[in-house]
């Protein structure tokens, strides 16, 4: 799963709930029980990742990488210190159904003037880079937050909700330093077969940016590189151990993705082949 060593024990407490929620509503959440041989309904919530500003006086301690949700199949190519995925599930990495347009909707009314055209602007940027296609389906004040996210896969897709917040409104901000810039945290469903086969795609993301702090729109350590971040782990990506990737867990010296990013996101998107989950 994605990666916060940073989170507070209260969010760790909040994530279990709601692992446990969905537990509740009939959902396993990754380790499911391997004797029964009925399909059945699987689930994981992601844990927020956190994305944080270079500050020469606090350096945050991240704890070595945790395995993955579920064990490898094809460990070695799937394992990369440029770029690393979210979550993986039977040997593949879990990604949306890219054959599927993926909806958005931005929350600005807190954010920096200008913000929802970098919003735009990343957006289109992450589409291109994954071949995948993405709608706007306007302006919302929804708080991205845990509480927005399904707990039941449904038929139609929850728009992704990326926007300006605070700790204050926001779960996944609460309690974190200012260093915190960002916060992603996606929900994905999918089937067990019974048979040793599981099927998931991610279903839905939040993407809480911090409003207090200050950055330009543009450039390196930019509201637009926080962006094309957390829409890089929206895709699936996690951070990986090359500090100089833009998907590094402190953002660095640069504005947009590198060769490891995008050889990541290419792995999660259209030319990876459509994602079908069985009924
Ligand atoms: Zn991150």
């Amino acid at each position: 799963m994605t990666d916060d060593y940073c989170m507070s024990s209260r969010a760790l407490r909040r994530a279990a709930l709601a692992v446990a929620a969905l537990a509740a509503t009939g959902l396993a959440t990754v380790a499911v029980a391997p004797a029964v041989s009925a399909a059945h309904p699987i689930g994981h919530l992601s844990e927020a990742d956190a994305l944080w500003l270079p500050n020469p006086t606090t350096v945050p301690a991240l704890a070595a990488t945790a395995g993955t949700t579920a064990t490898p199949v094809h460990t070695a190519a799937l394992t990369s210190s440029a770029y690393k995925f979210s979550s993986i599930l039977d040997g593949a990495p879990v990604r949306w159904n890219p054959c599927q347009a993926i909806h958005w909707r931005a929350n600005v009314a807190r954010g920096p003037v200008g913000g929802l055209d970098v919003l735009k602007a990343a957006v289109a940027h992450i589409a291109t880079t994954t071949g995948t296609t993405w709608v706007y389906d306007g302006a919302t004040l929804t708080v991205p937050s845990t509480a927005y996210l399904p707990t039941t896969p449904t038929n139609t897709n929850k728009p992704v909700v990326i926007g300006w917040t605070d700790g204050t409104a926001s779960d996944l901000l609460r309690g974190k330093p200012a260093q915190v810039l960002g916060m992603t945290r996606t929900v994905w469903f999918g089937v067990d077969d019974g048979m040793g086969h599981r099927a998931a795609a991610t279903r839905a993301a939040v993407v809480a940016l911090d409003r207090t702090d200050k950055l330009p729109l543009r450039g390196t350590q930019s509201w637009s590189a926080t962006a094309l971040h957390e829409l890089g782990h929206v895709m699936g990506l996690d951070h990986p151990a090359d500090t100089h990737q833009l998907m590094a867990a402190t953002l660095p010296n640069v504005a947009s993705y590198q060769t490891g990013d995008n050889t990541g996101l290419v792995r999660l998107g259209r030319s990876a082949g459509c994602v079908n989950i069985p009924a």
